[in-house]
């Protein structure tokens, strides 16, 4: 039985004041912590901050991304070790707004969900397909592709903590989203190409979130679907209340 995982993504928002006041909230809230696992994601710069207002409560912190090297001359950019010294446990990887604006190709993704295997984190690979590939229905041939591109190389051991999230681009912050049935479908090929790279066994293991304009109201029949099992949530996670209310469902 796998456990859902909810992950608010917060992208580049908020101030670091802001953020404060954004654990603060949902910390006072009662959450059924138990149930689901929590992941709030935030940029690299509020990471310590967002690790010491949690402390000792079910909220575990992200990042949205890092670079997969110990050290080195790569300025600007943050190791996964330096992370995963501070404390940090998840790192979305292969995010579609990385692949787009920042051309991230799926090798390149690869040896970050390598890098943050290594250093005992998990990663959130995200894979999707654009509008143009869905309205070819190509969704399947995508996501399996980024599924096998990204996770070359991985250990089988290291399967089982995987967290795959499923966001078809063209759902990402326009307020449409799959049905529930596409991302059903979408989980189920992602799940069974995990199961032909590896085993039905660990396939079976691997928690796919859904995301894309996810939010209180619909969280609750994604999570519904048998192959979803958690959600990464964009704008509805940017409140400390909304985000709390999507936890509750899950
Ligand atoms: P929205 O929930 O705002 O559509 O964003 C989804 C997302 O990209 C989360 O990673």
């Amino acid at each position: 039985m796998r456990k859902n995982i909810l992950c608010a993504n917060w992208k580049m928002n908020k101030t670091y004041s802001e953020a404060q006041d954004y654990f603060k909230e949902l910390l006072s809230m009662d959450l059924p912590g138990s149930q689901v696992d929590i992941v709030v994601a935030v940029p690299d710069l509020f990471a310590k901050m967002a690790l010491d207002e949690s402390e000792g409560s079910d909220i575990k912190i992200g990042v949205q991304n890092a670079y997969p090297k110990e050290s080195g001359s790569f300025t600007g950019e943050t190791s996964v070790s330096a992370l995963a010294d501070l404390g940090i446990e998840y790192v979305i990887v292969g995010h579609s707004e990385r692949r787009e604006i920042f051309n991230e190709s799926d090798a390149f993704i690869n040896e970050k969900v390598l890098a943050v295997f290594e250093q005992g984190m998990t990663p959130i690979l995200c894979v999707g397909e654009s509008l143009e590939q869905k309205e070819k229905g190509e969704t399947k041939k995508v996501v399996n592709e980024q599924i096998e591109k990204g996770l070359t190389g991985v250990q089988a051991e290291d399967i089982s903590q995987l967290v795959v999230g499923y966001e078809p681009v063209w759902a990402i912050g326009t307020g449409k989203t799959a049905s529930d049935e596409e991302a059903q479908q979408a989980a189920a090929a992602i799940r069974e190409k995990i199961a032909e790279l590896y085993s039905q066994e660990l396939a079976d293991e691997v928690r796919i979130q859904y995301g894309g304009s996810a939010n209180p109201e619909n969280i609750g029949s994604f999570l519904a679907q048998t192959n979803v099992d958690g959600g990464l949530i964009g704008g509805a996670g940017l409140e400390a209340a909304s985000f709390a209310q999507m936890i509750k469902v899950a």
